[in-house]
């Protein structure tokens, strides 16, 4: 039997492995109590799970990332030395309790920070030997497993490069979709959202003129004479009147109005759920069929038909 080992994947999990005890010590600093919930390994990638009952915010996702690639760029040393389980756990090494552990157990140390280890970890995995063959450390997201644990995902190495490279493609592309340079990008969305806010408003103003001015006649259906018709058609719904909107316009109308017919067409046609808020909103006793509602005004003793 020959075995051989594929160096560049080993590598590739070595460098992720030794970034997720980075990523701890930095939660750890965030987090004091929390423990690592899970963890997932593969060539510059890692997930890392974390019990945390709230999210980290983008200034400590900019701190962790930040402070992880200091500790790669200062190039710390990586070390391993093996010793009882008693004495590996005054050295204050992070281990996880619930699992069992022979009597010899093998600590991993990163660098110093004052007499103390950057990073200490009871860990049997593979590991770099310098801080530095990790290359690059980048968050490219954070989520929720469950009810009081979070995901971080990271990538390093080469991958590193090759996530920051096709961000920079992503950006160029929307740039350049907006018909400006890069460095413009983001004044020109501002300008963007300004604009589409200031013709919401303008469309609004048209919804509510045309309404008034064209909706809102007196006329006759059915031979029925009618201060005022409101008629749904396709065109006003496309001005994207809501229901809620149209309701508002028929109670304005129908204040001092004696007969009032409502009707809908095509898929705009109101349900008798709906003709039936109508008639509660405009304070008529009343009920109908689905395709026909009637409401009587007891106020000004009129009947009022709402025809849907
Ligand atoms: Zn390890």
């Amino acid at each position: 039997m020959k075995l051989s080992i594929d160096l560049s994947h080993r590598y590739a999990c070595m460098r992720a492995h030794t970034a997720t005890h980075l990523l701890h010590a930095e939660l750890t600093k965030i987090f004091p109590q929390t423990k690592q919930a899970g963890s997932y390994v593969g060539p510059d990638e890692l997930r890392f799970d974390f019990f945390a009952e709230r999210g980290l915010t983008s200034e400590e996702l900019d701190s962790i990332t930040a402070q992880v690639n200091h500790i790669i760029s200062a190039n710390e040393k990586v070390s391993v030395q093996e010793m009882p389980y008693d004495q590996a756990l005054k050295t204050g090494a992070k281990a996880f309790f619930e699992d069992s552990y022979p009597e010899i157990v093998r600590v991993v140390s990163v660098g110093y920070q004052g007499n103390t280890s950057y990073s200490v970890e009871l860990c049997g995995g593979t590991h770099v030997a310098e801080t530095g063959q990790i290359g690059a450390f980048v968050i490219i997201e954070q989520g929720a497993v469950a009810a009081g644990v979070k995901r971080i995902t990271a990538l390093t190495g080469p991958k590193v490069a090759a996530y920051v490279g096709q961000l920079q493609s992503q950006i160029d592309g929307l740039a350049h979709k907006v018909g400006v340079p890069t460095k413009q990008l983001e004044a020109k969305i501002e300008k963007i959202l300004a604009e589409s806010d200031e013709m919401s408003t303008k469309i609004e103003q048209l919804s509510a003129g045309l309404i008034k001015s064209i909706i809102w006649k007196p006329g006759q259906i059915e031979s029925v004479s009618c201060d005022a018709i409101w008629s749904y058609e396709d065109d006003i719904a496309l001005l994207g009147l809501s229901f809620a909107d149209a309701v508002n316009n028929i109670k304005s109308v129908a204040q001092d109005r004696s007969w009032l017919m409502v009707s809908a067409t095509g898929q705009y046609a109101l349900s008798h759920k709906q003709a039936k808020v109508i008639v509660k909103e405009l304070g008529l006793k009343g009920g109908g069929s689905d395709t026909f509602v009637q409401g009587k005004d007891e106020n000004i003793v009129k009947s009022v038909q709402l025809k849907v």
